[in-house]
């Protein structure tokens, strides 16, 4: 027998570093309005249902990393929907009011409807519906955004980087046809999961050719095409700033052919900065979180599959709210233990990268999470 060297993957428990929040000794009521060192509120909570993908985009799920050996999480370890919904009610009591189900490929993880129909009967203290959508990289969509629709998700976002089938092949590395995924979004469409929005990930030599072919597909769609600054977040993807196309050139490249007007934003914290078609040809966006950080704006909150909180998109370290789940503790007590978790934020990783020489990480040598564990 030969003794072929094995690649040794730490167990996914243990993966990132996470700590068991305290219980308070006095538990002070939720009153919806926690406020980080930075002032920021917390609003939008977005929730990793599986870190498994059906896709292995180069930028999120590499290959190399991602293959037949690597440890997903085990089924034991994922919350259950009722964990979930327990831990959304209690966020939305901080003051969450939109919540965003991702992955991996959230459709990956069976019957997701039941669980958008436990999180839509949640309400905010003011008694509003919360609103609750989802990103997927429509693979699954066709056979589902019609049980989705009814179980009450509002929304969705396709992740969609190109419409030429070979650049899409080559970069879901799945040999995925686009054609499955604009179906996806059609039907999506049909069924009123409305406005779709686009979220096109720009990589420069990769596909930032594919970026007016895509505006002129969903110009007069309705659709809302957002473009993405390829992000640095994880430590598997082989991030370099050459392969960053600033959203201002994209802006450009788009202007050029179709005069663009800015618009304002929907809400503060919006990760988008809006524009128009002079035209009247609809609208897209841009998301510049390498070239202009929004960290001031910043009103989100992770949930890992596995019941990890984590207050950035390029953090290495969470707060264990499933050890509290599963252990006696009242709802009482898991609200008083994650409002101080907010109040002492003070995140904001894309700011201090900007302010760093171009390749530079502000993390250092710590390992930030996966964007498929942690979601986008
Ligand atoms: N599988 C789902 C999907 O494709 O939308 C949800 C999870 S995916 C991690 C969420 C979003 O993150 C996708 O739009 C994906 O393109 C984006 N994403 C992943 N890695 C990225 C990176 N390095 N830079 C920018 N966006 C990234």
């Amino acid at each position: 027998m030969t003794d072929t060297p094995k690649k040794i993957i730490p167990l996914a428990d243990i993966r990132y570093a996470s700590r068991v929040p305290p219980i308070p000794a006095g538990l002070s009521a939720p009153t919806g309005l926690l406020s980080d060192t930075l002032g920021r509120p917390l609003r939008d909570l977005r929730i990793s249902v599986t870190d498994r993908c059906n896709f292995r985009c180069n930028y999120c799920m590499p290959r190399e990393v991602f293959d037949k050996d690597y440890a997903f999480l085990p089924q034991s370890s994922l919350l259950s929907f009722e964990e979930i919904t327990r831990l959304a009610k209690i966020f939305v009591a901080h003051g969450v009011e939109k919540i965003r189900l991702t992955g991996g490929e959230p459709l990956l993880r069976k019957h997701l409807e039941v669980l958008i129909g436990m999180l839509a009967k949640l309400q905010t203290p003011a008694g509003k519906p919360l609103d609750i959508t989802l990103t997927t990289n429509g693979s699954l969509l066709a056979k589902k955004a019609r049980s989705l629709k009814d179980a009450g998700l509002q929304r969705v976002t396709v992740s969609l980087d190109a419409l030429d089938d070979s650049i899409f092949r080559r970069m879901n590395d799945a040999d995925f046809p686009v054609a499955d995924v604009l179906q996806g979004l059609e039907v999506a469409r049909e069924v009123g999961l409305a406005p779709v929005k686009v979220n096109m990930v720009v990589k420069r030599g990769t596909n930032d050719a594919e970026i007016l072919p895509m505006a002129r597909h969903f110009r007069n769609s309705g659709v809302v095409l957002r473009f993405i600054e390829y992000m640095d977040v994880g430590a598997t993807n082989g991030w370099r700033m050459d392969e960053v196309l600033p959203s201002a050139q994209v802006i450009e490249r788009l202007n050029a052919e179709f005069p663009l007007v800015a618009i304002n934003p929907n809400y503060s914290g919006e990760t988008a900065g809006r524009w128009r078609y002079a035209d009247g040809a609809g609208e897209i966006g841009v998301i510049s979180s390498v070239t202009q950080a929004f960290c001031g704006e910043c009103n989100r909150a992770r949930l890992s599959t596995e019941g990890k909180l984590f207050l950035c998109l390029f953090a290495s370290q969470g707060h264990d709210l499933r050890a509290l789940l599963r252990s006696n503790y009242a709802d009482e007590q898991i609200t008083a233990a994650i409002g101080p978790i907010w109040q002492a934020r003070s995140d904001r990783y894309s700011e201090l990268r900007a302010a760093l020489p171009p390749d530079a990480s502000p993390a250092g040598g710590t390992k930030r999470v996966e964007m498929s564990y942690i979601g986008g």
